[in-house]
């Protein structure tokens, strides 16, 4: 279903609305999670909110429960993904802002990665 907030020209959107595929990993009525299409590493997620917000810069302080809500999801869905635990293990957490920051969707998204190294980046 299109979010109230639906950009036409965003993918990450067009995931939303399914008229995009993805390989789901976990979805509710705020938050989506998908496999990354281009994996960093063995494990690569990531966690979208279906609100379209363009950048991590766009957050308003009502944004932050949701943003907490996400970052909260994080082990859950890393460790079900096949991240490892303990000190050898563990995943890595980014948020790319901007073109200096490497951002290419501008939907805001986490990129959770993990698993065993090397990784591709
Ligand atoms: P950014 O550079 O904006 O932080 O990250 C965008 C990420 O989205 C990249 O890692 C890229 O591989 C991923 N991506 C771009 N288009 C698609 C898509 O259509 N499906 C999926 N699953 N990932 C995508
Ligand atoms: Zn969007």
């Amino acid at each position: 279903m299109k979010h109230p907030s639906h950009d036409p020209n965003c993918i990450f959107c067009k995931i939303v609305a399914k008229e995009i595929p993805c390989q789901k990993v976990y979805e509710d009525d705020e938050i989506l999670v998908f496999k990354d299409i281009n994996p960093a590493a063995p494990v690569h997620l990531l966690l979208i909110p279906k609100k379209h917000i363009p950048m991590l810069e766009s957050v308003t302080a009502h944004d932050a429960p949701l943003l907490g809500k996400m970052l909260g999801l994080v082990p859950r869905l890393a460790s079900q993904e096949g991240c490892r635990p303990g000190k050898e293990g563990g995943f890595r957490v980014m948020v790319n802002n901007g073109a200096d920051g490497g951002q290419e969707v501008y939907h805001l998204h986490l990129h959770v990665m993990g698993g065993p190294r090397p990784w591709k980046k």
